[in-house]
């Protein structure tokens, strides 16, 4: 089913959780910010869950997001959707981009690509991305015989990407310099979260990606993605993030625990001061809707 048919004004928003655990003090943060925003714009809310990764996804995860966001008022105004049964939409996009010449297939494992970058003067700093140094280019002799084992986006010749973040301002990023050509489909058959991001994005009608600032180096790929696939681009607003005791981001790796609902106004108030703002009220629902005002106050103006 399109949740586009109860969504077809012109705001969609969307909380894409990775059902790797429950709902922390961090993801309720992109939670809460995505719905106030749509809220804010009397849009759609949409709740997706990104388990294209199933030796990440914790088994009943997803079906926990969703009561703790019922506990919370969050309630998505479409039957969520869940990224593993929309393989055939990934299939068909990858396929239109290998007709196109923008994917190619593969061979190179992680020692080769490091040893191609080491080859080139560019060693990986440790704990660093992989660039991807186009070694499998098809004008660079493809496969040579070997075993595809992923798909790449063929990056144009210019791939830097300027976009405006609604919090972040003007940001720009040369994907060829921090990324290379990047994986669609991996060498373990799995789809990459850039193209099933991209595609459901667009088949769900998204216009504002409202989600954590971790995300925001992602978003340039997605652009080029975007491009290449013909799709717009929506409007995009990463949040603030919840820092771990650690002065990593909140994880489930870095001490995040489960977030408890049973006080859902406590939980909500602890979201609304990492996105600084200031809402006074004693009840769920008026807090709820005094957090919508406070958040067009401070985000809608003409976005
Ligand atoms: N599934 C991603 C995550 O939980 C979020 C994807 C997105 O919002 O674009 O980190």
């Amino acid at each position: 089913m399109k949740p586009a048919l109860l969504c077809h004004g012109p705001y969609t928003g969307r909380f894409a959780p990775s059902p790797t655990g429950p709902l922390h003090a961090g993801s309720l943060v992109a939670a809460l910010a995505s719905w106030l925003d749509a809220r804010a714009h009397g849009g759609c809310w949409l709740v997706r869950m990104e388990d294209v990764d199933p030796p990440r996804c914790v088994p009943g995860a997803d079906h926990e997001i969703l009561r703790q966001l019922d506990a919370l008022g969050l309630v998505p105004d479409a039957p969520p959707q869940w990224q593993s049964r929309r393989g055939a939409l990934y299939a068909a996009a990858l396929e239109r981009l290998i007709e196109a010449g923008s994917s190619y297939p593969c061979a190179c494992t992680r020692q080769q690509i490091a040893a191609a970058a080491a080859a080139l003067g560019r060693p990986p700093a440790r704990h660093e991305e992989l660039v991807y140094p186009g070694s499998c280019r098809p004008e660079r002799g493809g496969l040579r015989g070997q075993t595809p084992r992923a798909w790449r986006l063929r990056l144009p010749d210019d791939a830097t990407v300027h976009w405006a973040d609604r919090r972040l301002g003007t940001q720009s990023q040369d994907v060829a310099a921090v990324v290379g050509d990047f994986v669609l489909k991996r060498g373990d058959g799995l789809w990459a979260y850039q193209l099933a991001v991209v595609v459901d994005d667009a088949d769900q009608g998204v216009s504002h990606v409202v989600r954590g600032a971790d995300l925001a180096d992602n978003t340039p790929r997605q652009v080029l993605l975007q491009r290449a696939l013909g799709l717009p681009t929506p409007s995009y607003l990463h949040t603030p993030l919840v820092m771990a005791a650690s002065g990593e981001k909140l994880s489930k790796q870095h001490g995040a625990t489960p977030l408890e609902v049973s006080d859902p106004l406590a939980a909500l108030r602890a979201a609304a001061a990492v996105l600084e703002l200031h809402v006074d009220a004693a009840q769920r629902p008026d807090w709820l809707a005094a957090a919508t005002w406070a958040w067009a106050a401070r985000w809608t103006n003409g976005a």
